[in-house]
């Protein structure tokens, strides 16, 4: 495994890699290029992100797919809008020194008509998401009678998100010699139940153990209560000085209170959910990719797809409820080579969720003592030293003017002088802890989107309701990932929930369709029922009044 160069890849492509500074294939690279190249057959790799999957699927698709037809040749499916942006870029990065050659994504959340124009130029290439493509298809815009390649990224998020039926659709309209490459950081039962409908013997090629862990992350537990995390969570940012990390949580409340808290104490952090638009989406994560926010307070559904590779910590505020999620979460540090610490916060009663995730996704959790004030002190006073010795001394001029201080001092030993600076610092970094805390910077009110709607739905917790279940609901009966979902409230017998306002009908329509634990959905206007109630609860009074015999 030396270079590129001995894969026959074409010049044009080689060139790039050049330019990209890709000196040396990686494993699942070494592993993939050739045996797309040879076109023999299916393919099933199990690769993490960031184990440069992208240039495995899309060196050698790119070099077979240089002629002058005018059809789709390859389609690259993948779960989120990010993914097929960055996909597209990576592979417009690769082709760039090919004249004509066209690549054109394709998702959903914007305008279809861009979308359509695009693909009237005859790409060679599309990469897309699947409820959008599946859209194009039925309004015949697109036509993949043609295809050839057919790949399959992050299928397993692709699934957990509920596309099963767009892949379905989509891959129905595909020719049967068609040769598949499934991508997927963990093989789960439903990527298992695609792979035996669609793919031929296909070869499996591994890059790291199925649904285990990368091996450049450090997994990590505190057991503590819930009350106690927010401190927790600080300590651990307060150790760590460079610390660029996502805090994922369970729910879109979770991420707010937290987030809110983070950025009263000062810290540089943002909260990435549902409640964001696509604008103010991508600004946070252009702030978090230059870096100007360190700490991404997300949930698991608004993080997909996120593609910035050099985290250092991955913190679980929560554990989530499928280890696979778990998987996901931690492999967003440690990639690139990188080592990276996922810490994982759990109460006493979670051990056996701890447990499932360990057998299922065969990683090893080591327990840690919570870090406390000492810690953080330790870890301050040893940046101090670090910076402290960087320092230069006066010159002579300076030292001239400061004869006294050097006189006053001087009774001091070495030892004394090091030990005093140590109290005063430490003194400091107590200090700064307290103000810290009692900062007074007010956090930017969370703005509300008044183009939501408030739905009522008719199960809640009795109906064991979770706000992810309900996420997961709604995006699988309105087959569409990108649709705006805001605050979620459960209560015992129902639970609200927003949706952007034009996708009201459909939510209310599409839901009564459905069955969850034997119970047929109800999905209703909150607002109208609530003025509903009101206007009878009134008309009721005014009744009784009307009825009562006038003095
Ligand atoms: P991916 O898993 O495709 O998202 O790739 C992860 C990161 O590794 C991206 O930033 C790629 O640009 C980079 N990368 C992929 N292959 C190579 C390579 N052979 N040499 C150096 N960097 C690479």
């Amino acid at each position: 495994m030396q270079s590129f160069d001995k894969y026959g890849l074409n010049n044009n492509l080689l060139k790039s890699l050049n330019d990209l500074k890709f000196v040396k294939p990686t494993l699942i690279q070494d592993k993939v290029i050739p045996q797309i190249l040879s076109s023999k057959s299916d393919i099933i790799a199990t690769a993490q992100t960031g184990t440069g999957k992208t240039a495995a699927f899309g060196l050698p698709i790119i070099n077979l797919t240089i002629n002058h037809n005018k059809n789709i040749e390859s389609v690259i499916l993948c779960p989120t809008r990010e993914l097929c942006m960055q996909i597209s870029k990576d592979l417009n990065d690769f082709s760039k020194h090919m004249d004509h050659y066209k690549i054109v994504p394709i998702y959903g959340g914007t305008k279809i008509e861009g979308q359509i124009k695009s693909i009237r130029k005859n790409p060679k290439i599309i990469v897309c998401t699947p409820g959008r493509l599946n859209d194009m298809i039925t309004r015949k815009k697109v036509n993949l009678s043609e295809v050839k390649y057919f790949v399959l990224d992050e299928a397993d998020e692709m699934l957990s998100m509920g596309f099963k039926n767009d892949i379905d659709k989509i891959l129905e309209k595909t020719p049967i010699k068609r040769k598949i490459y499934l991508f997927s950081a963990t093989l789960s039962k439903k990527v298992k139940l695609v792979t035996e409908s669609y793919m031929r013997n296909p070869l499996m090629i591994s890059s790291s153990i199925a649904n285990k862990g990368a091996d450049t992350v450090k997994h990590i537990y505190y057991v503590s209560n819930k009350n106690k995390r927010y401190d927790i969570i600080r300590n651990i940012i307060d150790i760590n000085s460079d610390i660029y990390t996502i805090i994922f949580c369970r729910t879109r409340r979770e991420t707010k209170e937290i987030s809110k808290k983070l950025i009263q104490d000062n810290y540089n952090a943002k909260v990435l959910n549902g409640d964001l638009s696509q604008n103010e989406r991508d600004n946070v994560m252009n702030q978090f990719r230059t870096k100007e926010i360190n700490i991404l307070v997300a949930t698991d559904v608004a993080s997909r797809g996120i593609d910035v590779d050099n985290l250092s910590h991955i913190i679980n505020y929560n554990l989530p409820d499928d280890p696979e999620v778990y998987v996901h979460r931690s492999g967003r540090t440690g990639r690139a080579g990188n080592y990276g610490l996922s810490i994982v916060l759990i109460s006493n009663k979670e051990y056996r969720r701890l447990d499932e995730i360990k057998r299922l996704s065969k990683i090893s959790f080591e327990k840690k003592d919570v870090p406390d004030e000492s810690e953080i002190l330790k870890s301050k006073m040893s940046l101090f030293a670090s910076n402290f010795s960087k320092i230069s001394l006066p010159s002579e001029q300076d030292k001239e003017k400061m004869k006294d201080i050097y006189s006053q001092l001087n009774v001091f030993s070495k030892e004394e002088i090091i030990g005093k600076i140590i109290t005063l610092n430490s003194h400091k970094a107590i200090v700064s802890k307290v103000n810290h805390k009692k900062s007074t910077i007010k956090n930017q009110p969370i703005k509300t989107d008044n183009t939501m709607s408030k739905l009522r739905i008719n199960i809640g917790r009795s109906d064991k309701l979770t706000p992810e279940m309900l996420i997961k609901l709604i995006n699988k009966t309105i087959r569409s990932r990108d649709t705006k979902i805001g605050k979620i409230n459960i209560s015992k017998n129902y639970a609200t929930f927003e949706i952007e306002s034009n996708m009201k009908k459909n939510a209310i329509s599409k839901m009564k369709q459905i069955r969850h634990y034997r119970k047929n959905l109800k999905v209703t206007d909150f607002t109208e029922d609530f003025q509903e109630t009101t206007f009878n609860k009134r008309r009721k009074k005014i009744k009784e009044k009307e009825d009562f015999p006038s003095l």
